[in-house]
C-alpha cells in the first residue's frame, strides 16, 4: 500500500506490554494501554510466558487491547515445554478472540531445566512455529486483520549460536518459512543493529528488522539490558544513572531517542519500544523525536505499512 503525505515520511512506531501480575498493576497497564493506542502504533505486542506460564492473561490482555482500544493486537507464543497439538489449540485461542498477528518464538527453558532436558530439546523450534502458525491461519482465515508472523532477531548474537553466520541463517531460515518481519532483541548502540543488517542483507534477508528499544529507568533495569544485549551497558549512561541515585527516566529517554534518531536515519523501517507497562518514557521518547502526530490512517494499515517497507 503507498501513503501519501505525511504518513509517507513519518517513521512509525510500535509497543510491547507484558501480562499484569496483580490486581493492582491490571489497572495501572489498562490506563497505559489506553495512552499508548492513542497514539496511533502500528501495533502493540503481548508477551507470552514460557510453558504457557502466563497463557491466560496473555490472552486476557490481546483481548483488553482488541475490545477495548484501536491498537493492532500481536500475540507473543513460545513452543518450550508445550506439545504441536496443545500449541496449535492456543493459535486457535488467539485467533477465535480476534488476534491474526503473531510473534513466534521457541522461547527460553523453564528455571531448572537446561537445553538439553527432552522438555526443552523436544520442542517445535521458530521456524516449525511459523509453520504451525501458517496452517492454522489456513484452518482459520482472518476477517478482520491481514495476520502477519513476526520473529526474533539478535544483532548481538543469541547466546546459543555460535556465530554471526549462523544467526543469519537461521533468521533466514525463518524469512524461508513464511515471517513477513522480524523484531529485535534489546541493544546500546546504533552500529550493533546496521551490521547485523547489513550482514544479513548480504546473506539474502529481505524482510524487515525492526529494532526493539527500551528506555531504562533504574540502574537495574540498565543491567537486564546489558544482559539481553549480551554487551556492556554505555559506561556514561550508568555513571549518570548512579550520579541520580540509580532512578533516572530522563535519562533513559535521552539514551533512547538518540538511538532511536540515529537508527531511523541508517534506514530502519520503524522503532519498537519496550514499554515495560509504561507509557510516560516511551511517548516522551515518541514526542521529541516528533512522532506523535495523529493520522487518519488504521492500525492495520500502520503494520502494513511498516512490514512492507523495503528497508533496513
Ligand atoms: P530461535 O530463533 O529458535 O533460536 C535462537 C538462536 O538459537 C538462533 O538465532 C540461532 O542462533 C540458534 N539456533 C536455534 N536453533 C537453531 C537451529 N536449528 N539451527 C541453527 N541455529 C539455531 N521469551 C518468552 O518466553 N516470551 C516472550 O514473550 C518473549 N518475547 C520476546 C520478544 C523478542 C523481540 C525477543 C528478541 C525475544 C523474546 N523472548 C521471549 C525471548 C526468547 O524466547 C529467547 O531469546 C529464546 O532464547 C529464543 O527464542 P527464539 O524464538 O528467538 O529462538
Amino acid at each position: 500500500m503507498l501513503l501519501t503525505g505525511s504518513a509517507a515520511t513519518r517513521a512509525r512506531f510500535s509497543f510491547e506490554v507484558f501480562p499484569a501480575r496483580s490486581g493492582a498493576a491490571a489497572l495501572a497497564l489498562g490506563h497505559a494501554v489506553q495512552h499508548l493506542s492513542a497514539a496511533g502504533p502500528d501495533f502493540i505486542s503481548v508477551t507470552y510466558g514460557a510453558n504457557g506460564s502466563n497463557r491466560d492473561a496473555s490472552l486476557d490482555l490481546l483481548r483488553y487491547l482488541r475490545g477495548n482500544t484501536d491498537a493492532l493486537p500481536l500475540a507473543h507464543l513460545t513452543t518450550v515445554g508445550e506439545t504441536p497439538d496443545a500449541i496449535r489449540a492456543t493459535i486457535h485461542g488467539i485467533m477465535d478472540a480476534g488476534v491474526h498477528d503473531f510473534l513466534a518464538l521457541r522461547g527460553d527453558p523453564p528455571r531448572g531445566l537446561g537445553e538439553d532436558d527432552p522438555a526443552v530439546s523436544g520442542s517445535l523450534d521458530a521456524v516449525q512455529l511459523v509453520e504451525l502458525i501458517a496452517q492454522a491461519r489456513a484452518e482459520r482465515p482472518p476477517l478482520t486483520s491481514v495476520g502477519r508472523t513476526a520473529v526474533a532477531a539478535y544483532p548481538n548474537g543469541h547466546p546459543l549460536s555460535r556465530s554471526r553466520a549462523e544467526d543469519i541463517e537461521w533468521l533466514i531460515a525463518k524469512q524461508e518459512a513464511g515471517a513477513q518481519f522480524a523484531i529485535t532483541q534489546l541493544f546500546f548502540r546504533a552500529e550493533e543493529y546496521l551490521g547485523f543488517v547489513d550482514d544479513a542483507r548480504s546473506a539474502g534477508l529481505e524482510i524487515p528488522v525492526l529494532p526493539g528499544l527500551m528506555p531504562v529507568s533504574t540502574i537495574a533495569q540498565l543491567r537486564k539490558v546489558a544482559s539481553l544485549a549480551g554487551r556492556p551497558a554505555p559506561p556514561e549512561l550508568e555513571r549518570a544513572l548512579e550520579e541520580a541515585g540509580g532512578y533516572a527516566p530522563e535519562l533513559g529517554v535521552e539514551h533512547t531517542r538518540e538511538l532511536a534518531r540515529e537508527l531511523l536515519a541508517g534506514g530502519a523501517p520503524s522503532i519498537h519500544l519496550y514499554t515495560f507497562n509504561r507509557h510516560e518514557q516511551v511517548l516522551a521518547v515518541l514526542r521529541d523525536l516528533e512522532l506523535l502526530t495523529p493520522d487518519p490512517v488504521s492500525p492495520a494499515h500502520h503494520l502494513r505499512s511498516a512490514v512492507d517497507a523495503p528497508n533496513s
